[in-house]
């Protein structure tokens, strides 16, 4: 009797755990390349002829699995500052209030910005862009505050350049698209401090731009025919800023295809893909 239930045992034993690699004598012919698929002999049910549980890969030590998701970005706290504001049209006084310009003078708090001929304002652009790319970066993990809501007025370019020290943020991305009079300019260029005021914009800011740069142009964008790169001493978002910040022209809005495409809900979320892409590519 107890060799009975031994033996059965065994048999049992061998019927749920046929090692890795032998195919089960009872299914001949079962392609080779099935049985590294095999999970762990570790089931304690008869599972030996269903297929592969889909578990997570099995740890190669003794360490304790975990359901969390990686989160590549956790640690990175990024400023988003989505230019000009949909109540500055309204609010002219407030918004030419004079504010210090990081370097001794004063400018205007913030401007209404631009817009393409048929009407589609900067402001709606960049706020898009911006929230996009905030959805893209929180789902890496990373902390992402935005200067402004989608609508109100300013805030003025003082505590736009501020909010990424005021923030403890790593880095900050001023987004814009440009407006210049004439159809011919297209293109996108970033910008950065051409006097840095600080070490944070300095070489850093110019590594986060060209990484930006890079991104942007690897998404099919073109860099503008004045230079991906530019360099200007008189933007209160870029001179207030402590921690490396780059400012984005985006688009030619009097550009008449790029005025087109900026009202593609499709091509903001491309122009945010790159954003994402170039500030994931400086984090790492
Ligand atoms: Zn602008």
């Amino acid at each position: 009797m107890l060799l009975a239930v031994a033996l059965s045992l065994i048999g049992i034993l061998l019927g749920c755990s046929s090692p890795a690699g032998t195919p089960p004598a009872t299914a001949p012919g079962v392609p080779l390349s099935a049985a590294p698929d095999q999970p762990p002999a570790t089931a304690t049910t008869g599972a030996a002829s269903a297929p592969p549980a889909p578990v997570a890969p099995a740890a190669s030590g003794d360490a304790t699995p975990t359901l969390t998701p990686l989160a590549p970005l956790a640690d990175l706290r990024v400023v988003l500052d989505p230019g000009h504001n949909a109540g500055n049209g309204a609010a002219a006084a407030t918004i030419a209030r004079p504010v210090a310009d990081g370097r001794g003078g004063t400018k205007a708090c913030n401007t209404t910005g631009t817009a393409t001929r048929d009407g589609y304002p900067e402001h709606a652009f960049t706020y898009d862009v911006a929230d996009r790319t905030r959805a893209l970066l929180e789902a890496e993990g990373a902390t992402v505050i935005l200067t402004r809501g989608p609508t109100g007025v300013g805030p003025c370019v003082d505590v736009r350049g501020r909010s990424p020290q005021v923030n403890d943020a790593d880095v900050m991305v001023s987004i814009h698209a440009n407006g210049s009079e004439s159809s011919a300019p297209h293109g996108f260029f970033a910008i950065v401090v051409a006097t840095p005021l600080n070490d944070a914009q300095g070489a850093p800011s110019r590594a986060l731009a060209a990484d930006l740069v890079a991104a942007l142009e690897a998404s099919g964008f073109s860099p503008s025919a004045g230079g991906a790169l530019q360099r200007r001493d008189d933007l209160g978002t870029l001179n207030h800023a402590t921690r490396p910040a780059v400012l984005l022209e985006l688009a030619e809005f009097r550009n008449p295809a790029e005025a087109r495409a900026v009202q593609d809900p499709a091509v903001r979320q491309r122009y945010a893909e790159a954003v994402a892409a170039g500030i994931t590519a400086w984090a790492r």
